[in-house]
């Protein structure tokens, strides 16, 4: 059975202070109330990354990278590497996010390059697909995720894909306020198991966590969980404030199985 996961991705926003009491409050949150059906996952910018590790001692809330170089070491300035996430107690990794895929840049390949990097190194990925407004609007939606997969899962058996995890989140919806229908986030979800499980197994398709991201909000949680092939989401806005992400957190729990 797939992890269901409620990830929040801060993106470039909070202060130090603000992060400090965002995941104080999750953690205090998650040990106040053990969960049984949800994992909760916090992804700060780099610079606060160590003391949100520091801040949820027990691991209970786990954190994420945003991002990552692909490669070991060198002459990368600004860069961060898979190695020095680890040796902080960073545990996952956000690969091919929408906003560095258009915005900086970042090319399939070296996505592909990432995703292999974070499964060598241990670094639980959380890889990012969807597509654009026109892709959806002239019907080629699918086939774009679907060669986003292609080139990013390339090479790869399917044991060392047994801690991926996959955020669909169609680009339009991410940060406009509007949302995948749950029909639409189904269907799309489902389209992403079926592929996996024709590159590799029905076993590995149903142990994938394929989370759901874009403008999700305890307003509209609930539906998009309840659908049967969503796992979980990968929340920014609505991530940024402890009340609602603890509902979130709540929402996950009681929906999500
Ligand atoms: C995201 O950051 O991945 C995201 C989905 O953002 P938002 O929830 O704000 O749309």
């Amino acid at each position: 059975m797939a992890r269901k996961v409620i990830a929040g991705n801060w993106k470039m926003n909070l202060s130090q202070k603000e992060g400090e009491e965002l995941v104080k409050a999750s953690n205090a949150f998650v040990e106040a109330n053990p969960l049984v059906h949800v994992e909760v996952v916090i992804a700060p910018p780099y610079l606060q990354l160590q003391q949100a590790v520091k801040y949820s001692p027990t691991g209970r809330v786990s954190i994420a990278a945003q991002n990552m170089n692909e490669n070991d070491n060198g002459a990368f300035t600004g860069e961060i590497s898979a190695s020095m996430l680890k040796e902080i107690g960073v545990e996952l990794v956000i690969i091919g996010h929408s906003e560095r895929r258009e915005i900086l840049g970042e090319s399939d390949a070296q996505i592909h390059a990432k995703l292999k990097k974070a499964l060598r190194s241990n670094l639980y990925p959380i890889l990012c697909v969807g597509e654009k407004l026109e892709d959806r609007k002239s019907g080629n939606h699918f086939k774009f995720v679907q060669g986003q997969l292609e080139s990013a899962l390339e090479g790869f058996s399917g044991d060392e894909l047994s801690s991926l995890v996959i955020a669909y989140e169609p680009i339009w919806a991410i940060g406009t306020g509007e949302t995948a229908s749950p029909a639409q986030a189904q269907e799309m979800h489902a389209f992403i198991r079926k592929h996996i499980a024709s590159i590799y197994t029905a076993t590995l398709a149903d142990e994938i966590s394929v989370l759901y991201g874009g403008s999700v909000k305890p307003e509209n949680a609930k539906e998009i969980f309840a659908q049967p092939d969503v796992d979980g989401g990968l929340i920014g806005g609505a991530a940024t404030k402890p009340e609602s992400f603890i509902e979130l957190i709540k929402i996950g729990e009681s929906v999500l199985r």
